[in-house]
């Protein structure tokens, strides 16, 4: 029962540190996805709106929105009510409801540029249907992906930095998954199209993050997308946008309509269900019919769960009645200023760059226009200061990145500045 938690406990030890021996007992590292074997660290007992509350009893406020999803906030009403009224009337049924119309409806009309798309789970899988979707249509193998760009835990897409050689990331990851990619530098064009003159014909498809939100929230340069575009046409390349984390946090048509390039597949996950794991592959009707024939095969047991289309559709109807964008680009313009002029009020310039919807925060110098150059500043100065904000109440992720919610208002960005400052002080010394 809940005492479990308790018992055995010293006067020595918090709830939390109790929990954490217990979890290290029966689960690798304590943690049940690798992402969080590198904090922030506790035991969160329940999560409302913008703040997370821990098993002890601190408040936190979220700035990391488990990663992206809790993007209109956690729970909120609009949400779970739908949510729960699912769970409580059959949650599979290995058939379709109408639910699950209606999300797909939606969603086509949500995003406009795309005729049709298909539910999961995670976004890991469905980057998976599109490479293998971008394959059956272009009958190639090889696929063009990029240095810092993320694209889920499997074998063929999980890579590492190791001096400048991009190798498989994990022990056990078979390294001949990864010979039919070859990965570029993002953000340069030139050197894309060179490739493209020698391989373009052999190349099935290109798949980004269209705004790099893994690495330093960095935007794609004049015009890159657009000559992205024409080359892929050019060669018979199908263009995937992974907008899993972009998809509906830069707006209700991500980065497709921000940057006015339009890719032939694109995934969702993340911000498109508020927490419930859902994701989605959505493209041109002449590539996803082909799945629709049964040749190209997409399946899975949970696929389209009806707590996850009623949480879609929420989202969705959320997102058109109460477009919460305006408010997070204020609060997110005012957070990124003020984090700006504490870092310069005690003589320690912070880098605070991207959207007011997800920005990042580093130390150090120079244009960041890619993943190189990104690695050229002092991102561990900054994971050490993260530590230390994340034991004075701001849950951020060491990598640098920020989130903003539609929940986060004037009184979290007050606590969330004097925090910052109180912590920052701190760790000077
Ligand atoms: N693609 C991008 C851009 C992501 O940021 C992520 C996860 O962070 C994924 C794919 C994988 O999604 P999931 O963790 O839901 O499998």
């Amino acid at each position: 029962g809940n005492d479990n938690g308790k018992s055995g406990r010293t006067d020595f030890m918090t709830h939390a540190s109790e929990l954490r021996r217990r979890a290290a007992a029966c689960v690798p590292g304590g943690v049940h996805s690798n992402v969080r074997l590198i904090g922030p660290d506790d035991i969160i007992d329940s999560a409302k709106g913008a703040h997370l509350y821990s098993v002890d009893g601190t408040d936190y406020i979220d700035h990391l929105l488990g990663q992206g999803p809790a993007f209109l906030g956690h729970s909120p009403d609009f949400l779970t009510e739908p949510v729960c009224d699912a769970i409580r009337n059959g949650m599979i049924v290995g058939g379709q409801t109408e639910r699950e119309v209606r999300a797909a409806e939606l969603l086509c009309a949500t995003l406009d540029w795309a005729d049709m798309v298909r539910f999961g789970l995670s976004g890991t899988e469905m980057v998976q249907a599109a490479l293998r979707l971008a394959r059956a249509v272009t009958g190639r193998r090889r696929v063009i992906r990029f240095e810092g760009h993320y694209h889920g835990w499997l074998d063929n897409v999980l890579i590492t930095d190791r001096d400048g050689a991009w190798e498989a990331a994990s022990a056990g990851q078979l390294a001949s998954h990864l010979d039919d990619f070859l990965v570029l530098p993002w953000n340069d064009a030139d050197l894309l199209a060179d490739v493209l003159a020698r391989d373009g014909e052999q190349i099935a498809a290109i798949i980004m993050e269209p705004i790099m939100i893994n690495s330093g929230v960095i935007e794609p340069g004049p015009a890159y997308l657009e000559r992205v575009r024409r080359m892929c046409a050019r060669y018979g390349i199908v263009l995937i946008f992974d907008e899993v984390i972009s998809g509906f946090r830069l707006g209700t048509g991500g980065a497709v309509r921000r940057y006015g390039v339009t890719p032939d597949l694109a995934l969702y996950g993340k911000a498109i269900a508020g927490g419930v794991p859902v994701s989605a592959l959505a493209g041109r009707v002449d590539l996803m019919r082909r799945i629709g024939t049964g040749e190209v095969n997409h399946s899975g047991t949970f696929n389209a769960w009806a707590p996850g289309m009623a949480a879609v559709v929420a989202t969705l109807e959320h997102l058109r009645d109460n477009p919460p964008y305006a408010s997070i680009a204020d609060y997110g313009a005012k957070l990124m200023a003020g984090l700006r002029e504490i870092g310069e009020s005690v003589g320690e310039p912070l880098r605070v760059e991207g959207l007011p919807a997800a920005f990042h925060v580093s130390f150090g110098e120079g244009d960041v226009t890619d993943y190189r150059s990104l690695r050229q500043l002092d991102l561990d100065r900054y994971a050490d200061l993260a530590d230390v904000l994340v034991r004075h109440g701001v849950w951020v992720a060491k990598r640098g990145i920020w989130f903003v919610s539609a929940a986060h208002g004037m009184a979290e960005l007050d606590e969330t500045l004097t925090r910052f400052k109180v912590a920052l002080k701190d760790w000077l010394v």
